[in-house]
């Protein structure tokens, strides 16, 4: 389960950029998130996700 990072169950104050907004929707951390190709997950959650969605393991 995703930790709720959305800001009216959070109450924080929303902001347009910076750290916090943007989390991983999978696990919720704030980490090594992936913006490409509008994934946004966490490269923890993406190595779990990716094969599901067609990507192709790397080494
Ligand atoms: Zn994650």
């Amino acid at each position: 389960m995703p930790k709720p990072r959305e800001y009216d169950v959070t109450g924080r104050k929303q902001r347009i950029h910076g750290k916090g907004t943007r989390w991983c929707k999978r696990c919720g951390c704030y980490s090594g998130l992936i913006q490409a190709y509008n994934i946004m997950l966490c490269r923890q959650c993406f190595r779990e996700v990716a094969i599901k969605l067609g990507f192709k393991k790397y080494e």
